[in-house]
């Protein structure tokens, strides 16, 4: 975002956003500092409407609410500011090499337009003197089109380099715009886009494909007792573990809070729930370390849910399936994987 405001008045909210950070007990890293700042300059109306809700009722926002709020609102702003960026520039490399070729066309046809009327002008036994000044007028004609030419080369190299910076950068903010900034891993909207895919696929090549609803048990505890940050140490932690515990063309994505989701493409539901296993396991026998204590904190575990795709279900059926069988895992006690049923036969 860009912020009109002048010295007295970015200080002034800058202030602000400090006592409030304080007052709340949350880490004034540069978000959340963002965050508040944006809230008492007014400069974005929902997150005053989120935040002035809080305030009202004299509630700390925690650094997850700060966390959701800047995801939601401050960052996507960022990638969508950087397409616009790297669009507008792109748009104007286009005018500049527009300019020149147009420029060298025009010098072309008065070229070609020179050589004719030098034509014409020569009879034809023309004298020695008149070859001698038409030669010497086609040599500048010429020198003049070469020396076009060349800036026109200069300028289609400097475009070439420049629309291939433009490709890094818009394709560094797609990356980024699908990456969830906490783990590293796949964000809800590359899980959306990539199920649609591997859906596709399943269907074209008629093979099995799986889904793994993974949820962190009791972490609102583990939260409360540790506090935020060893909690999203905890989430990258998990995140590190399903990367590693997947291959090939599996797919881990943070689905939201401690929340995450995997999806195994040509995978039948023994061995989907095979997998689920192991990372619950390997989870489980991790140890939470607390960084700045060095004290070994308790252990995390987590439940899964499993489902095979049907072949003939929707998505939102699907996914509903894994989370109800998630909730099996949870109600059985947790720690543990649950694999949803073959859907009930919709077709009557
Ligand atoms: P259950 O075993 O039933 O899943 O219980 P739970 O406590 O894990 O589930 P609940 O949905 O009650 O609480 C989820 C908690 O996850 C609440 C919130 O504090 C925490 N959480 C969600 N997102 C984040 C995050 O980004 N960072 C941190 N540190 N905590 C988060
Ligand atoms: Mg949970
Ligand atoms: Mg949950």
């Amino acid at each position: 975002m860009i912020y009109p405001h002048d010295k007295d008045a970015a200080k002034n909210y800058a202030d602000k956003a400090f006592n409030q950070m304080k007052k709340d007990g949350v880490a004034p890293t540069p978000n959340n500092f963002e965050v508040w700042y944006v809230y008492y300059s007014k400069e974005n109306r929902e997150i005053e409407n989120i935040l002035s809700v809080l305030v009202k009722k004299k509630t700390s926002a925690s650094e997850t609410q700060l966390r959701e709020i800047y995801d939601a609102f401050l960052n996507d702003n960022r990638t969508e500011e950087r397409v616009q960026k790297a669009g507008e520039n792109l748009q104007s490399t286009i005018t500049n090499v527009r300019n020149v070729v147009a420029g060298v066309k025009t010098s072309t046809h008065e070229y070609q337009g020179s050589l004719e009327k030098i034509n014409m002008r020569l009879g034809a036994n023309p004298t020695a003197e008149e070859l001698r000044s038409v030669v010497n007028e086609v040599k500048t004609n010429t020198q003049q089109v070469i020396s076009r030419n060349q800036s026109l080369e200069v300028v289609l190299e400097e475009s070439a380099s420049e629309i291939e910076k433009l490709r890094q950068d818009l394709e560094k903010a797609r990356k980024e715009s699908m990456t969830d900034s906490l783990t590293g891993l796949a964000n809800r909207k590359a899980f959306d886009s990539e199920i649609v895919r591997v859906l596709a696929d399943s269907k074209t090549d008629k093979t099995p494909f799986s889904v793994l609803m993974l949820d962190i048990d009791h972490f609102k505890t583990f939260n409360d007792s540790f506090g935020h940050q060893v909690g999203d140490q905890v989430l990258r932690l998990v995140a590190k573990c399903l990367v590693d515990g997947i291959k090939g063309k599996d797919i881990a994505a943070r689905y939201g809070g401690e929340e995450f989701v995997i999806i195994l493409p040509e995978t039948e539901l023994a061995s989907a729930v095979s997998v689920g296993n192991n990372l619950r396991k390997t989870v489980a026998n991790k140890d939470v370390i607390n960084r700045s204590s060095g004290e070994r904190l308790a252990r995390i575990t987590m439940s899964v849910g499993v489902a095979q795709f049907s072949g003939n279900e929707d998505l939102d059926d699907l996914i509903g399936r894994a989370d109800a069988a998630l909730y099996t895992a949870k109600n059985n006690g947790r720690n543990q994987v649950a694999a949803a049923p073959n859907p009930v036969n919709k077709s009557v």
